[in-house]
């Protein structure tokens, strides 16, 4: 078992008076010392006030917060030695880069001839040596924050604290730094806490992620736990694509339900969170887990639905099928390109997947 740094206990925050609510309703949540631990969540799921309680902009309502077993409830923020990277904390544009990360070690009293060193082995961890002379104006977007990281882990905090870090950069560049940060993670065995609404970020970077809604942390697990085995409707939803077919319980067979969907078919699903019969439900289903094929001599196929193929469009490594399944049911198909026939635009087709892919949630 991995020792935990930071513990929130029973957390919850409120901007104004409680009956007008909670930003952070229940927070109970370790992270382990050495993990990257995402929290992913639609905006205004209250993922900043989360990282702004720990870093003491903000104060919890209720709850504790545990620094290394240490409640940090009265530390200001410059006492509790946590590194911030914000999206919207910038550099100060008046210094030098070498002046910017040196910046909190002068604030934390550090003699001025050790901070040249320290300095200068920050910005060799973020691969800006010899920009140190540079005004942040002279940089580009990605080599900015890679300079606010390394202002963030110059003074070598415990933990470091990075709300959507990158959200101001194109695309491109944006997974560049995401291979970095994780790669600058896992050299130094740094712990970090990262914040962002990207699903495909959280899954490149993360140890582990927690999915938040509402306030609330809705599953806590690895990104392959969470694309896999999400465990509610909201995080099947939100993480990666997912099909969303509503229908309504027939019966259940130990870990099995059948479900007779709105659009017709009735198919076979692994239980999640259903109720009993008549309730409720739809099924997930990812489209790279549903196989699409020609139908031959009006032979469907074992076990397989007829749909109608109404799109095929090209992406490069794969083809993206769109499929209409009886009564004004929609289904989104993968498949890798050259994997087999692609039925006709407006032809039937056989659509198949393993009913263990498939994941029932109530709704
Ligand atoms: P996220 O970072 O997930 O987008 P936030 O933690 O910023 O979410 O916000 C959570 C909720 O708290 C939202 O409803 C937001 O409007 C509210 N909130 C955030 N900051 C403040 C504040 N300083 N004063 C009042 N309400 C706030
Ligand atoms: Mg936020």
């Amino acid at each position: 078992m991995a020792e935990a740094l930071v513990r929130f206990e029973g957390v919850r925050k409120a901007y104004g008076p409680k009956g007008a609510g909670y930003a952070v309703k229940q927070l109970d949540l370790a992270v382990q010392r050495g993990e990257l631990l995402t929290l992913l969540g639609p905006s205004g799921s209250g993922k900043t006030t989360t990282l702004m309680m720990l870093a003491g902009f903000e104060q919890p309502s209720e709850g504790r917060i545990l620094l290394e077993d240490r409640d940090i409830a009265r530390l200001p923020p410059h006492k509790r030695g946590i590194g911030v990277v914000f999206q919207s904390y910038a550099l100060f544009p008046h210094m030098s880069v070498a002046e910017n990360v040196a910046f909190p070690l002068e604030v934390r009293g550090i003699p001025k001839a050790d901070r040249a060193a320290r300095v200068a082995r920050a910005l060799s961890m973020v691969r800006l040596e010899g920009f140190g002379e540079r005004r942040p104006s002279q940089l580009s977007g990605g080599q900015q924050q890679r300079v606010a990281l390394a202002r963030a882990m110059v003074f070598e905090p415990p933990i470091v604290l990075l709300d959507e870090p990158l959200g101001a950069l194109d695309k491109s560049l944006r997974e560049e730094m995401q291979y970095e940060i994780r790669a600058l993670h896992q050299r130094l065995g740094l712990t970090m806490m990262y914040v962002t609404h990207d699903q495909a970020e959280a899954l490149t970077l993360s140890d582990r992620i927690a999915v938040f809604e509402g306030g609330l942390v809705r599953q806590l697990a690895t990104p392959r736990r969470i694309y896999e085995a999400p465990a509610n409707g909201f995080v099947a939803g939100f993480v990666g694509e997912n099909n969303r077919l509503p229908g309504r319980v027939i019966e259940s067979d130990g870990p099995m339900v059948r479900v007779a969907l709105d659009c017709g078919p009735v198919v076979e699903a692994r239980i999640v969170d259903t109720g009993g019969a008549g309730s409720r439900c739809f099924v997930a289903i990812r489209p790279e887990r549903v196989a699409v094929a020609p139908v031959r001599a009006d032979d469907l196929g074992e076990g397989a639905l007829a749909a109608r193929l109404t799109e095929a469009i090209f992406q490069g490594d794969h083809l993206r099928l769109r499929l209409s399944l009886g009564e004004g049911g929609e289904l989104l198909a993968k498949r890798t390109v050259g994997g087999g026939p692609v039925p006709e635009i407006g032809a039937i087709a056989a659509v198949a997947w393993d009913a263990n892919q498939a994941l029932a949630f109530s709704a």
